[in-house]
């Protein structure tokens, strides 16, 4: 009948476009449906409005898993090479920022723009407002929806459904429930890439230096991030406390380097050497925000002359400075998160396919399956080679 498919990709975000895309240019008669009134949000709001749609220096590393191999044969096969060429071939202008983010010139409007021309190019139907209840798989397979815009079959059914981070753009747990409802594992879910918060005397400390930003390296379980930070009146934020916040969990220690690159002790040594008459507040001011020397001094370090400290003392200092603990109590969560940690897991997944290895003909892509990636076009890429990957075989 008329609304028989040969795919239906439930969530038109980055993953789930790509992935019709991909199997409308084979000749499958791909249909996305969301729920929401518009295709793309996230794509639209990322990047600050710009989109960092890829990373050039993407590699599996770059990405938190239960199974950190998973991704290897979808990056593999569908690379930030491949999306550049797509981006190129629609005369879209783009830029490096910085360690290998892309970002458009003008605005992520370009991008939807792109993957909504590409479908239209081979035939693929998009449809919004349009909300899914009942799934049921057929004996002799495919599937069957109810839907909001009526009943709809089809032979290979993809679950694009995004993460839960940002409720008021769409998400939903939609994907996690419809996996566990065909037998697969969900592991569990936090918020990543999202500030910290600090409280009781821990946010006292600082929230008053509200503003202040300046450049880290974050350590947190054997893994460390140099890049900016950002004191908020909630706690940290910025680059580098995104990037660290996939890895942190409550309790565990959270260290900051606030001179990266640089030898502490030896830069306090040589200060010593050289102008022994100096605070150390004043010199500290001379290398970080001066608020941030002046409050370091006030609560962890005693300011004095430089030319007073013992060798032990200088030691002391040079440790609160490049191993500044951080008592973070939590995350902002779902509100402000750009992603969702766990997900579906893997072991139940193809990593060729993206297919259900338990209910054929069932996909998952995307961020709704438990891989991450790092902050700086990632989680894009992730979402273009899984896209990639399913449209190739749905
Ligand atoms: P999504 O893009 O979230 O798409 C899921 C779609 O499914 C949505 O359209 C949603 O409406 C729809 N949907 C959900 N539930 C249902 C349902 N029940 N029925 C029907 N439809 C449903 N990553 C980068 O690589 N670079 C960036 O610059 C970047 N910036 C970001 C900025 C912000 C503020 C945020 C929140 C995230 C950012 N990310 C960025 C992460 C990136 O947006 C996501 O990882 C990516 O969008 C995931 O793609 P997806 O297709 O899996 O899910």
């Amino acid at each position: 009948g008329h609304d028989d498919w040969d795919v239906i990709v439930i969530g038109a975000g980055a993953a789930g476009l790509m992935c019709a895309i991909t199997a409308g240019a084979r000749g499958r008669r791909a249909l996305v449906i969301d729920h929401a009134n518009k295709v793309g949000k996230k794509i639209l709001m990322s990047g600050g409005g710009r989109c960092n749609f890829t990373n050039t220096g993407t590699t599996p590393a770059q990405y938190l898993s239960a199974n950190p191999h998973f991704c290897k044969s979808a990056l593999a096969r569908y690379t930030p090479a491949d999306f550049i060429a797509l981006v190129d071939s629609h005369g879209i202008a783009w830029h490096e920022k910085e360690l290998g983010q892309l970002f458009c010139d003008g605005s992520s409007k370009q991008i939807v723009r792109m993957l909504l021309d590409e479908a239209e190019a081979v035939e693929v139907q998009v449809r919004t407002h349009c909300s899914v209840g009942d799934i049921r798989r057929l004996e002799q397979g495919g599937f069957v929806l109810a839907t909001t815009s009526g009943r709809l079959a089809c032979e290979s059914l993809v679950i694009a459904t995004g993460g839960l981070s940002i409720p008021s753009m769409g998400a939903s747990g939609f994907g996690y429930e419809l996996a566990r409802r065909f037998g697969h594992e969900v592991l569990p879910t936090r918020a990543g890439l999202v500030p910290l918060t600090l409280s009781g005397k821990h946010l006292e400390r600082i929230n008053d230096l509200s503003g202040v930003a300046l450049d880290i390296s974050a350590h947190c379980k054997g893994v460390a991030f140099r890049n900016r930070m950002l004191i908020t009146h909630r706690g940290l934020s910025g680059p580098a406390i995104l990037q660290i916040s996939s890895y942190w969990r409550p309790g565990d220690e959270l260290r900051l380097d606030l001179l990266p690159g640089e030898d502490a002790l030896a830069w306090l040594q040589r200060q010593q050497h050289e102008r022994g008459a100096a605070e150390l507040k004043t010199v500290l001011s001379e290398h970080l925000p001066r608020r941030l020397a002046q409050r370091l001094c006030e609560v962890w370090l005693e300011s004095r002359p430089m030319r007073q400290y013992t060798p032990a003392q200088l030691h002391d200092i040079a440790t609160v400075l490049s191993a500044w603990p951080v008592v973070a109590s939590g995350t902002e969560g779902w509100r402000t998160a750009e992603v969702t940690l766990g997900g579906v897991d893997t072991r139940g997944i193809s990593s060729k396919t993206m297919m259900s290895n338990t209910v054929p003909g069932l996909f998952f892509i995307g961020e709704v399956v438990d891989v991450t990636g790092w902050l700086g076009g990632y989680n894009f890429q992730w979402a273009w080679a899984s896209g990639h990957a399913a449209g190739s075989v749905a």
